[in-house]
């Protein structure tokens, strides 16, 4: 297999620096002020620091979605927790 380093398909972590890896699973997205959960999703993950990133081809076709209501609304009941500061 030839994969040539620092190519498009592998992506660096903007927080560290570190080589991300490529994963699919769900993750949360926040878009103004409403947040989505999204399912079977392909994003990329920086182990080092948790990162997360979606591709641009994932998130055009997940905005798309949102632009024509096409997601279910479930309840969720999400534990909130007080800082410190
Ligand atoms: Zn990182």
């Amino acid at each position: 297999m030839r994969a040539s380093k620092g190519g498009d398909r592998s992506m660096k972590c903007a927080a560290c620096g570190n080589e991300m890896v490529e994963k699919r699973g769900e993750i949360d997205l926040r878009i103004n002020t409403k947040l989505y959960l999204v399912r079977n999703v392909c994003y990329e993950e920086c182990p080092s620091c948790g990162e997360r990133v979606l591709s641009p081809r994932e998130s055009q076709a997940l905005y798309e979605k949102i632009k024509h209501g096409e997601f279910v609304e479930e309840i969720f009941k999400i534990p909130v927790l007080e800082g410190t500061c």
